[in-house]
């Protein structure tokens, strides 16, 4: 493990500095923002001093973002998810809604407008300090190199075997680790077979538990293996969001008809923003989206209808 977050960093350092080009391989660096601290590492970034933030609100100001020259994919993005509120994303697939979640974990900078963090600019804040606000639990699960416990342990270096038990209970992952036969001392790459999507995002899910960030983005993973897997991430997801900024990027809508605020994004815009009723009532891509969900959902699992309406 520790070979492998040498290896990335030697990669990811010269890389930093190079600005947008890079940004894929950016990627790999905050994704390692962890395991640097697990290793005490210096920062990546110049000047490694917390900047004070007035609140945990996020704020998004006419964002535009182009992973391309020429091919913009964000188009002016307004977006404000007060502290302490749960605020979702939906829309069609390849809307711009997971480049939403990216650009505020800083995987890539925005071409133009800004995202701030309690008033602050993420791009002024020292990586450490915005690693320590915001938990990502990301779509695509980014289990790293090691154990699953260590996977688990490096979401806070430090924390007592207690504590990574308690996270690990909070994301239900007990009953497939028992099924592994060396449990939790199973390799990551080993367990990547036999784990499916939604039980890997569960380990990440533990990891961010332990974390306890102020702020969490949670990018639903989209194959799942069942309903109950699905129930169970739910579950983890309500732990790990009690008291925070909650932004969700759902597929499944059920899992997000009680936040404060859904944005619905279309061709990198967001169209729409209401409370499920409103928007049921207001928005013909909403109102399709949930009418296509309550289909799958009765056909996948019969009684999920009314649960989900409720
Ligand atoms: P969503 O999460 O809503 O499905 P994304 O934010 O992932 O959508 O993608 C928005 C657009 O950006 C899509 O057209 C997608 O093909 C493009 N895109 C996403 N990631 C990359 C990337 N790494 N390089 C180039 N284009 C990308
Ligand atoms: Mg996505």
């Amino acid at each position: 493990f520790g070979l492998a977050c040498v290896l990335a960093i030697a990669v990811v350092t010269p890389v930093t500095y190079l600005g947008k080009a890079f940004n894929d391989i950016n990627l790999v660096a905050y994704c390692i923002t962890d395991a640097r601290e697990f290793l005490e590492l210096p920062e990546l970034t110049q000047g490694d001093k917390p900047i004070a933030v007035a609140d945990y609100g996020v704020e998004i100001s006419d964002a535009r973002f182009s992973y391309i020259d020429g091919v913009e994919v964000l188009h002016g993005v307004d977006l404000s998810v007060p502290a302490g509120s749960f605020t979702a994303l939906v829309g069609p697939s390849g809307s711009g809604k997971s480049t939403i979640a990216r650009l505020i974990m800083r995987h890539w900078d925005v071409d133009s407008g800004s995202v701030s963090i309690g008033g602050v600019d993420v791009r002024k804040m020292p990586l450490s300090q915005l690693s320590s606000l915001v938990s990502v639990v990301s779509q695509d699960d980014f289990l790293l190199d090691g154990t699953l416990r260590e996977n688990v342990a490096m979401g806070r270096p430090g924390a007592s075997d207690e504590e990574i038990d308690a996270a690990c209970r909070a994301a239900s992952c007990e009953e497939f680790i028992g099924r592994l036969p060396k449990g939790w001392d199973t390799p990551a790459g080993e367990a990547g077979h036999a784990l499916s999507g939604g039980e890997r995002q569960r380990i990440c899910i533990a990891r961010a538990i332990l974390k306890d960030a102020p702020i969490v983005v949670f990018d639903e993973a989209t194959a799942f293996a069942d309903p109950e897997n699905e129930a169970r991430i739910q579950r983890s997801v309500a732990r790990l969001s009690e008291g925070k900024t909650l932004v969700v990027i759902a597929h499944r809508l059920s899992t997000i008809t009680a936040a404060d605020c859904i944005c619905v994004v279309n061709d990198g815009q967001i169209v729409a923003r209401g409370t499920h009723d409103e928007l049921l009532a207001q928005n013909d891509l909403y109102a399709s989206m949930w009418k296509a969900h309550i289909g799958a959902a009765d056909w996948a699992a019969g009684s999920h209808v009314g649960e989900a309406a409720a």
